[in-house]
């Protein structure tokens, strides 16, 4: 019994790859091949060399006293908000860079929601001088224009979506479509967990540096490699999955996921969808999607743009179902008092995202000597005018 991927590209019921009939041969070419790339020695030595010189990797595993004392336990945050571009998706771009110049792409396209994905994909096509098209709602456009302007003077083409919501849902399937036209020498960087298989297994192993380094950091400060709980938050689910891809089979090991709840569960103006959503195909695969009956997409909400997706890749769909996994959501109010108590307890100012994950911490029963690692999926910079718009809604008094 494993939680990885099987031979068909399946999580249990979830995931697989339903694209259309013209991508096929592109997806099973990447299929057949991405496992001995991404194994080899020259991808290995590439990539570790840019990990570690481009994106400062190894990020620390840091012991948060104050707030370990606060919650009863031993907290150590994963540090991912360190990394160049402030989060772990870096991580992920910078390998699949290296694997689309493997197979001998040249032209790169990418989706974005927030703008955060399309950043770092911006940034590795400007380090590898590859052309770039990134896709974008138009809504998104004018939302996170600072991140369409960093795009820009990367040297990537912005190209906004006029159609449905002008969302992300909208820019990806904007990007399937150029894709369908460009399969032979175009690659499609997606940012997380999400997409048809082997898409969703890439991400995990390009994100698993993040348990890779848990392992060693802990077995130096704790003398042993595993902790007892590990907690992050999930959007797509690639923070989730670097952070448990080396414990995911490890029962040792508990595993608590946040999702973002938005408003509240109960109203809709939500994103939590691995707990209110129904099986359906997005994005090529087989997952839990927030869907009317008759299986429209509904838009989600999150105060989190990051986490604003209506559905969950097939990894956590899985572990939530089987229970492997706790998932709970966080809500807006939550995730903001959270990211107030990081800042005011430990000085460190986390992505509205990350927050979600700490908006947990309350919401458990630790012991005191359990050992619990949280990663901080990136740093809040892009967010302050959000929390300078919420800050008199903040309880000083309970930090
Ligand atoms: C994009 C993003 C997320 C959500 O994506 P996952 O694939 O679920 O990790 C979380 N945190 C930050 C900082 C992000 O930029």
């Amino acid at each position: 019994m494993t939680y990885q991927v099987d031979d068909n590209g399946f999580y249990g019921e979830f995931g697989g790859a339903y694209v259309p009939e013209i991508l096929y041969k592109t997806v099973d070419t990447l299929k057949q091949c991405y496992r001995s790339i991404l194994e080899s020695e020259e991808f290995q030595k590439e990539y570790m060399y840019l990990l570690r010189d481009y994106v400062g990797r190894p990020s620390p595993l840091y012991y948060a006293s104050r707030m370990s004392e606060k919650y009863g336990c031993k907290l150590y945050l994963k540090r991912e908000d360190l990394n160049h571009t402030g989060a772990h998706k870096i991580n992920n771009a910078i390998g699949q860079i290296l694997l689309a110049k493997k197979m001998g792409k040249t032209r790169i396209i990418a989706e974005t929601g927030a703008g955060q994905h399309g950043v770092a994909t911006a940034t590795v096509c400007a380090l590898m001088n590859m052309p770039c098209r990134v896709y974008m709602g138009a809504l998104d456009v004018e939302r996170q224009f600072p991140n369409v302007e960093r795009m820009r003077m990367l040297g990537a083409e912005v190209f906004p979506v006029q159609s449905g919501n002008k969302t992300l849902k909208d820019a990806t399937n904007e990007a399937i479509r150029d894709w369908c036209c460009h399969p032979a020498d175009t690659f499609y960087i997606i940012g997380s967990t999400v997409g048809p298989h082997p898409y969703p297994d890439i991400v995990a192993r390009l994100q698993s540096i993040i348990s890779a380094e848990i392992k060693e950091q802990l077995m130096e400060k704790e003398g042993r490699d595993y902790p007892d709980y590990l907690m992050a938050c999930v959007g797509g689910g690639s923070n989730a999955a670097g952070t448990i891809f080396n414990y995911i089979d490890d029962d040792r090991v508990k595993i608590v996921l946040g999702e973002a709840g938005g408003l509240g569960m109960e109203t809709l103006q939500t994103a939590a969808s691995l707990q209110i959503g129904t099986i359906g195909i997005l994005h090529g695969s087989r997952i839990k999607v927030m869907q009317t009956e008759d299986g429209q997409i509904i838009e989600p909400y999150s105060i989190s743009a990051g986490l604003d997706y209506p559905g969950t890749g097939p990894i956590h769909c899985n572990l939530y179902e089987q229970g492997r996994a706790q998932v709970l959501a966080a809500n807006d109010d939550e995730a903001l008092q959270a990211a107030f108590e990081l800042t005011r307890l430990e000085g460190i100012i986390p992505a509205l995202e990350s927050s979600h994950a700490l908006a947990l911490l309350p919401k458990m029963k630790f012991k005191k000597d359990d050992v619990v690692v949280l990663t901080v999926s990136g740093r809040g910079d892009k967010d302050m005018a959000t929390y300078l718009k919420h800050k008199d809604e903040i309880n000083y008094d309970a930090i």
